[in-house]
């Protein structure tokens, strides 16, 4: 068989940069014939994504602020001119108040609450829905999710609400598009060092606890997080949806520390 994804056109937002998640699914996807376009969050963030996106072949580079539905609308509206049609989509970002990524989250403020939730949560339903509309032959959209969502991570908070809803909204979305072919999932990476990761708070104490406490003793790599999307986002799943598949080392299976950790 061919590459993969040979002949599958996509969108991937949240590159930042090169440890950027996206980024690890991007070059797996590309290097198995996946022809991308690329969104960047402002010009700031674009002096290092566009010569990134345009090394994996990327032509189809635009700047997208989630926030601003209009530069949202945009994205779409060209990716229907230049192509008519999609049949992918990977949606990696997430954003909230670095000053409330630490302490408790009972000291959430609204402000933040709502902000966390709109750019982190209900950005990939109305991203998911233009998506849809374009992916005429079917197609696949995975967002990008931690399980803090499901259980407490130190210093997560909010992010974990987000989560969670974001999870929801993977089923429900799963079951409103499963009727045109289209698959909804999420990949729930285990702790990764990227520009995201390091604004919460003893990100540091979390990636290291992982590491002693997950079946394989490590932590997963930008490449086996990219090989997870691209089952995710080919021919290799068409029969997932709805799911919250977990990147993590195994580490959400287990309950307790190793005895032999635990000193009495
Ligand atoms: P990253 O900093 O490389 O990527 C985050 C991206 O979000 C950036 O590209 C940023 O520009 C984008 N973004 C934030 N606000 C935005 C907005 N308003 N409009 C458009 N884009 C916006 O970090 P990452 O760790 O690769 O994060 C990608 C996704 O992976 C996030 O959803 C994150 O929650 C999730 N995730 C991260 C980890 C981890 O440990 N790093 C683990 C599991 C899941």
């Amino acid at each position: 068989p061919g590459p993969l994804m040979a002949g599958k056109r996509g969108l991937i937002m949240g590159v930042a940069n090169e440890r950027s998640i996206a980024y690890g699914i991007a070059r797996v996807l590309a290097g198995q014939g996946a022809e991308i376009a690329y969104t960047y969050q402002g010009d700031a963030f674009g002096r290092r994504v566009i010569p990134l996106a345009e090394s994996l072949g990327g032509k189809i580079i635009l700047p997208c602020d989630v926030v601003d539905l209009a530069s949202v609308d945009s994205v779409f509206d060209t990716l229907k001119e230049k192509w008519g049609k999609i049949d992918f989509l990977v949606h990696a970002l997430a954003f909230s108040d670095r000053n409330e990524l630490k302490g408790r989250y009972a000291d959430t403020t609204r402000d933040n609450f709502i902000n966390s939730m709109v750019i982190s949560c209900f950005s990939f339903t109305e991203i998911a829905k233009r998506a849809a509309a374009l992916m005429t032959d079917g197609g696949s959209m995975i967002t990008l999710t931690y399980g803090g969502s499901t259980r407490v991570v130190p210093r997560y908070n909010v992010m974990g609400v987000a989560k969670a809803a974001l999870e929801a909204s993977v089923r429900y979305l799963a079951v409103d598009f499963g009727p045109q072919g289209i698959r909804v999932n999420g990949l729930s990476a285990g702790p990764m060092r990227t520009l995201a990761g390091s604004g919460v708070s003893d990100a540091r104490v979390i990636f290291n606890y992982q590491k002693l406490h997950s079946p394989l003793r490590r932590t997963p790599t930008l490449d086996e997080v990219g090989g997870a999307a691209l089952y995710l986002l080919s021919g290799l799943s068409t029969a997932v949806t709805g799911e919250t598949h977990y990147v993590d080392s195994g580490y959400n299976i287990v309950a307790m520390p190793r005895p032999e950790m635990i000193n009495e």
